[in-house]
């Protein structure tokens, strides 16, 4: 291999590099995101952010079949 082929070589394999993402604000506490809990600040707030979400999922009314349609 030359040294031509041994830079393309080193050249493409950067190129595959994903680029970094932009730090924005967490939305649980406006911090600043890390690369880790994106596009949270940390862990935490991701979990914090997720059992928010689940929260108000089950707060959602749900429609139950006591319509006295049960199969009984
Ligand atoms: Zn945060």
């Amino acid at each position: 291999m030359t040294d031509d082929q041994q830079q393309s070589a080193r050249a493409s394999a950067t190129a595959n590099v994903t680029p970094l993402r932009k730090p924005v604000k967490c939305p649980n506490c406006a911090h600043k995101s890390s690369r880790d809990a994106y596009p949270f600040c940390s862990k935490r707030c991701q979990d914090v952010d997720l059992n928010r979400w689940f929260s108000e999922v089950y707060s959602i009314p749900i429609v139950e079949n006591d319509y006295g349609m049960s199969e009984d």
